[in-house]
């Protein structure tokens, strides 16, 4: 069975007035639903993978065929992270974080303020594509890091938490250039408790 495309968690409209309802349907029916029929393409010929969930795959890439290893990181990755990006975000979000997370992001920035900069500048200093991530090292201690195109964070050993994706197209429509100012609205619609849930698991 081919994989299928993981539902959006909310409406279109859902993460107004931060991103904008077209920029959310695009990007979802699109962006993310290409991916997948790329992945899907990817696989055709060794079936035997469909038997396993994209995070066993993305978490293990030496295990794949070489010549489907780069369609996979591409649009495998994409699938994987964009799943990631929407379940980072959700209506009548944003605020603090919550619980032992809480603690953690203190324990390892400092202060919430810090942390934010910190997670901020990783999504405008990747140049070109990709993604700001918070992440649980091996270890269990947090990471914020970025990755470039669709590279995904389980191939370097890294549990994601949450992710922004610094895609043009995920922001281009509302605020056309401004990474800066997406990135700085995107706390409005973090989904703290989900966040919290990751951390744990
Ligand atoms: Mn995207």
């Amino acid at each position: 069975m081919p994989f299928e495309l993981p539902q959006l968690p909310y409406a279109f409209d859902a993460l107004e007035p931060w991103i904008d309802t077209r920029t959310v349907e695009i990007h979802y029916t699109k962006h993310h639903a290409t991916y997948l029929a790329n992945t899907n393409k990817a696989l055709e010929k060794y079936p035997e993978f469909f038997e396993k969930t994209l995070a066993e795959i993305l978490s293990d890439l030496a295990k794949l065929p070489e010549d489907v290893r780069t369609p996979v990181i591409n649009n495998g990755g994409g699938v994987y992270n964009h799943m990631i990006y929407w379940e980072s975000m959700g209506p009548n979000a944003g605020g603090e974080p919550l619980g032992e997370l809480r603690k953690a992001i203190l324990a390892t920035w400092g202060d919430f303020a810090t942390f934010k900069a910190e997670f901020e500048k990783a999504g405008l200093t990747r140049f070109g594509s990709g993604y700001a991530w918070l992440s649980k090292k091996a270890d269990g201690t947090l990471l914020i890091h970025s990755t470039g195109n669709q590279e995904c964070p389980l191939s370097s050993g890294f549990h994601p938490i949450f992710t922004c994706d610094v895609w043009e197209h995920a922001y281009y429509l509302k605020y056309q250039n401004r990474r800066a100012e997406y990135l700085t609205n995107w706390w409005n619609l973090v989904d703290w408790s989900k966040a919290e849930q990751k951390y744990h698991s």
